[in-house]
């Protein structure tokens, strides 16, 4: 079975983990500040705040930039759903525009018309590793959060890394991602008070300087263990290769599926602005039945899966905010036929062959 994704885990994991443990320290120690200043050097931020999900750190990150109850947040209808639901745990209200048909992107002009008086908030997603049009964003004048978790290692036109703009930007590090701590998260930031804000709410509201029974603000338990922060000093001291990996394994799937009919692959890189490779996702043409394929793949012993589903269809979102098909019909088209291949950095070139072989097959072409 060739699956849709795998850490690349060795050594030098085992051994930080097993050094940790051997410590008696899991959490709370020397490893969490030391990941977060590897992190944000190698992202050209000033600041970084390790947390234990993607999802717990764009929470956070909003509550930085002061979204509160009743507050509207225009962003992407096409991500993975925790972008929207971490502004519904401060009931906001998710207010969504249509994606760019290029880039998958929240569209800036889209978004611009989306924006009301009680706007206080815009959350762009830098989805599949593109980056997102933050410059064009960032000329409506509101405090940015940007879903950075599916772009470690992208690069926006005008050269900057994708986090190191100076908005909360926030990563990732599931099992799938560009790199991995097993669960956990970083919010990077330009902003010293930000990083001091995530670091007292993520220890349930704790200022540094403060005695541990007493807290002076409202906050979580969205501390990343020093475990987790071990093995993500390890990844980063490999990320260059497998970032330099999966750009390869694109590189060969662009290469092995070109010419199958209808079939269309991820947008390639336009000017200065760089892909930081995490998924490939291709569509299939219109009219074919997407489940079919993915069933037929899989006897083949190739997985695949529908990659992504349209936030504002799912039944929480049509029954909370009363969506319906048809509000944003490039997000949508996209959504009912994308499709993610197996891709990860030890990916083979037969297996990516093996792959685009089976595609063929099954859409007859
Ligand atoms: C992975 C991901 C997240 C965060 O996921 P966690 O599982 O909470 O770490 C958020 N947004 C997008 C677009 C993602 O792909």
């Amino acid at each position: 079975m060739i699956p849709l994704a795998r850490p690349v885990l060795g050594a030098e994991e085992e051994a930080a983990v097993v050094e940790v443990l051997r410590s008696g320290q899991l959490s709370l120690g020397p490893r969490v500040p030391e990941f977060e200043r590897r992190f944000a050097a190698r992202v050209g931020a000033s600041h970084a705040s390790a947390v234990s999900s993607g999802t717990a750190g764009l929470h956070l990150a909003l509550r930085a930039v002061g979204v509160r109850d009743g507050d509207e947040v225009v962003t992407s209808p096409l991500s993975f759903v925790a972008s929207a639901n971490v502004i519904a745990y401060e009931r906001a209200k998710p207010v969504f525009a249509d994606v760019d048909p290029r880039t998958l992107n929240l569209s800036p002009d889209a978004a611009a018309a989306a924006v009301t008086s009680r706007t206080t908030a815009i959350l762009p997603v830098h989805i599949f590793g593109y980056p997102a049009d933050t410059p064009a964003l960032e000329r409506l004048g509101l405090p940015l959060v940007e879903d950075a978790c599916e772009a470690l290692g992208a690069v926006h036109a005008d050269g900057v890394g994708v986090g190191g703009r100076g908005h909360p930007a926030v990563f990732a590090f599931y099992a799938n991602k560009q790199m991995t701590t097993g669960e956990g998260g970083m919010v990077v930031t330009g902003s010293e008070a930000v990083k001091r804000r995530l670091d007292s709410e993520r220890n349930q509201g704790r200022a540094p300087d403060m005695d541990w029974l007493d807290h002076d603000r409202l906050g979580f338990n969205y501390r990343l263990t020093d475990l987790a922060s071990a093995i993500g000093i390890a990844q980063l001291d490999r990320l260059d290769g497998m970032l330099a990996a999966r750009a390869r394994v694109a590189d060969w799937y662009r290469e092995a599926l070109a010419g199958i009919e209808g079939v269309e692959l991820p947008c390639e890189d336009a000017g200065d602005e760089r892909r930081g490779w995490f998924v490939f996702v291709v569509q299939l043409p219109r009219g074919v039945d997407r489940d079919a394929v993915i069933r037929a793949l899989l006897e083949r012993g190739i997985q695949s899966k529908p990659y992504l589903p349209a936030i504002h269809l799912m039944s929480f979102y049509r029954e909370t905010y009363g969506h319906r098909e048809g509000e944003f019909p490039v997000c949508e088209d996209v959504a009912a036929r994308s499709v993610a291949l197996p891709f990860f950095p030890e990916l083979r070139e037969s297996q990516v062959e093996q792959v685009a072989e089976g595609l063929r097959e099954v859409l007859g072409a």
